[in-house]
């Protein structure tokens, strides 16, 4: 996104032409180029967690609506074996596919600004809901699992609607095709998992998969997700699959 002061703006747009729309920020006007196979897309991304939940106990214990039920705010994360947190992965491979989404033309809403140690949340209600109101085209949560099984490692696609079925497959398909294992500890076997207790998913008015990128208490998958090109090509499956679902 590029911000403008707004006394620039006028010549901006004079300049620019018709493919510039213009939105409003906090104090600066926002100038957005809208070329772009996205263009007009609206995509929202959902980091899982946040670095300083463990630091806000009574404020991520709270519980919250969550679809028929109510859930804890927001839970810690889980880590790999050596200490880096899910919370980091999720805002580091999100901030790479809200990069490549941005610059293909679409308008993406993420769920959180910040990885903080001294910043909690949002609650998972809050999260369930983004891309409802002005209705989002789609929504993907991103986290990564901890199962202590043994050898247990690989990534799952996670759904709650029919509604959301194609695009859980989508993201399923352009992991494998990156060369990602589907999980081998989750029921079914085959990557995807239709679960109804997740409120970032049940109040989802739109197309939504929390996806699991893998199990970080795996060596293997650890080693993947603690490298920058291992989160890359995690960030590229995700972004082409985001691309096939708005075709
Ligand atoms: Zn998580």
């Amino acid at each position: 996104m590029r911000r403008l002061p707004i006394a620039v703006l006028g010549a901006a747009l004079a300049l620019a032409g018709p493919s510039w729309t213009v939105g409003r920020g906090e104090g600066h006007a926002q100038v957005q180029e809208i070329e772009g196979p996205l263009a007009g897309r609206v995509v929202v991304l959902d980091p899982g967690h946040q670095l300083g939940n463990h630091n806000f106990p009574k404020q991520i214990n709270r519980p919250v609506p969550a679809g028929g039920f109510r859930k804890p705010c927001n839970t810690t994360g889980t880590a790999t074996n050596a200490g880096y947190p899910e919370a980091t992965l999720t805002w580091q491979v999100t901030n790479l596919v809200r990069r490549r989404l941005e610059a293909l033309g679409a308008t993406v809403v993420m769920t959180r600004d910040s990885n903080s140690e001294r910043e909690w949340g949002p609650c998972v209600d809050e999260r369930g809901r983004a891309g409802n109101r002005r209705p989002a085209d789609l929504k993907v949560s991103i986290h990564g699992d901890g199962s202590y099984a043994a050898g247990a490692h690989g990534f799952h696609v996670i759904y709650r609607y029919a509604g959301s079925r194609s695009l859980a497959t989508t993201v399923r398909a352009r992991l494998r095709r990156a060369s990602f294992p589907v999980a081998n500890y989750i029921a079914g076997g085959d990557g995807l998992d239709r679960r109804s207790d997740l409120a970032t998913l049940n109040l989802s008015r739109i197309p939504t998969v929390l996806v699991e990128l893998g199990n970080m208490r795996s060596a293997r998958d650890a080693r993947v997700m603690t490298s920058r090109p291992g989160r890359i090509r995690y960030a590229d499956a995700l972004v082409a699959a985001i691309r096939a679902s708005l075709r």
